[in-house]
């Protein structure tokens, strides 16, 4: 068997390895000349996603390009910490390009083919194949095709054309990596802040590096080419005005920032679900399946996870059924923690009755709260060893 995964960003990798192991052989095709998912910043690795990147050996490799956080700490505006709360193991925050880098690397020194520059217009489907047909004109053929494509996920519309795209959820996004920020270390401790009319979040390296992101409330949804159409200064301005009451080094951290580097991401978005995950010999995984907004921070390691699993079905059942088997595997976890993320967002975006009742009952609904509340995300496991029992007869 041979399987054509359609992306290169995060699940794609993780899914040829993974196909691998299971022992389908499995190349990657990538539309850009390197992956896009999300471009540059920063993102976060669950202890539930570095493990299952374990499940197929990848956790050292990129252990090596993260830094733990330890806790994450919730501020308001005044600098109360509103909560904390930490996971053991601790989350790992990762530059999505050092990610990128050591997936692809290791996806080639386990045997995977990363082809770049293929971006998939359509599919021709028959009984014993799928054909792959991209914009350059060639194509290739598998007995699978696996869409690893991202949140506007191409595949996810093959396979059903009136599939849901993109839901806006109010804010939008910024971010930037600083050389050097001016702060001491945070050791280890995220900081996110409600701040009066912005969400911020910082960490800063032992080494004084470090990084930020801002979510901005707007009404008006903008995609990253539009967003980037305004001029970054202009966006820097925005972002100092929308923190420049609130008492933590925001506007710091900005201004140590070189507005080349300021990264704007636009629009933060989710898909709360995906009615059809597979339809003949295709099939989705991450962001195409189960696209989480940032707020959950779960997005990559919901990816990884959805991979690893695809793959432990289809080793052990005929492809219909393996794809049957991986969406039950998945689909409620996956929904329940994107609609946790939309929570998160309508606080970020809150309105000055909202916030203030936020930040009251913020350190109250997080003290009285049973951990299990929120552990459950953390403390997934995939037994790779274990066969997919659920899609048995
Ligand atoms: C600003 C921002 C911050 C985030 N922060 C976090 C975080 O802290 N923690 C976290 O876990 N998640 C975070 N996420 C979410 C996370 O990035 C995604 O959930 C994750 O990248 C999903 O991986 P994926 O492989 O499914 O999709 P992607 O990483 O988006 O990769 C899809 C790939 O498919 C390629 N592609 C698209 N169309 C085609 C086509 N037609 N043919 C061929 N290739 C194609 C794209 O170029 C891309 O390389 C964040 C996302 C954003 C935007």
């Amino acid at each position: 068997m041979t399987a054509l995964v359609i992306g290169g960003g995060i699940g794609g990798p993780v899914a040829a390895v993974a196909l691998r192991r299971a022992g389908i052989e499995a190349t990657v095709f990538e539309a850009h000349a390197r992956p896009a998912g999300g471009a540059g910043g920063g993102l976060s690795i669950a202890p539930n996603g570095m493990r299952a990147l374990g499940v197929v050996g990848l956790e050292e490799a990129v252990r090596a390009v993260t830094t733990p956080i330890t806790s994450m700490r919730m501020r308001s505006w005044t600098g109360k910490v509103l909560a904390e709360f930490g996971t053991e193991p601790p989350m790992s925050m990762v530059w999505r390009d050092d990610l990128q880098r050591v997936l692809s690397e290791e996806a080639a020194g386990q045997g995977v083919r990363v082809v770049p520059g293929k971006r998939l217009t359509h599919v021709t489907e028959a009984p014993d194949h799928v054909v792959a047909h991209f914009a350059d004109g060639t194509s290739a053929t598998g007995g699978l095709l696996v869409g690893a494509d991202g949140i506007r996920s191409t595949v996810r519309r093959l396979i059903d054309p009136g599939a849901p795209g993109p839901r806006y959820a109010g804010l939008l996004g910024f971010g930037a990596r600083v050389a050097d920020t001016g702060l001491p270390s945070t050791g280890g401790v995220m900081h996110m802040v409600f701040g009066k009319r912005a969400f911020f979040g910082y960490q800063v390296l032992d080494d004084g590096s470090g990084g930020w992101f801002a979510n901005l409330p707007s009404r008006t949804p903008l995609s990253t080419t539009e967003a980037r159409k305004t001029p970054v200064e202009e966006w820097v301005a925005t972002m100092r005005a929308a923190f420049a009451d609130d008492r933590v080094p925001a506007v710091a951290l900005i201004d140590r920032t070189d507005p080349a580097d300021v990264l704007v991401t636009g629009a933060l978005e989710d898909v709360p679900s995906v009615p059809t995950w597979s339809r003949g010999r295709m099939v989705l995984v991450g962001d195409a399946a189960h696209a989480t907004s940032p707020s959950s921070g779960q997005g990559a390691s919901l990816a990884v996870e959805s991979a690893v699993e695809l793959a432990r079905c289809l080793r052990d059942l005929p492809h219909d059924r393996a794809f049957a088997a991986y969406e039950h595997l998945r689909r409620d976890r996956v929904e329940r923690i994107i609609a946790m993320a939309a929570r998160t967002n309508r606080d970020k975006a809150a309105g000055p009755v909202g916030r203030v009742l936020r930040d009251l009952l913020m350190p109250w609904a997080v003290k009285f709260a049973k951990p299990e509340r929120y552990t459950w995300q953390f403390d997934h496991r995939i037994d790779w060893d274990e066969p997919s029992a659920v899609a048995r007869p």
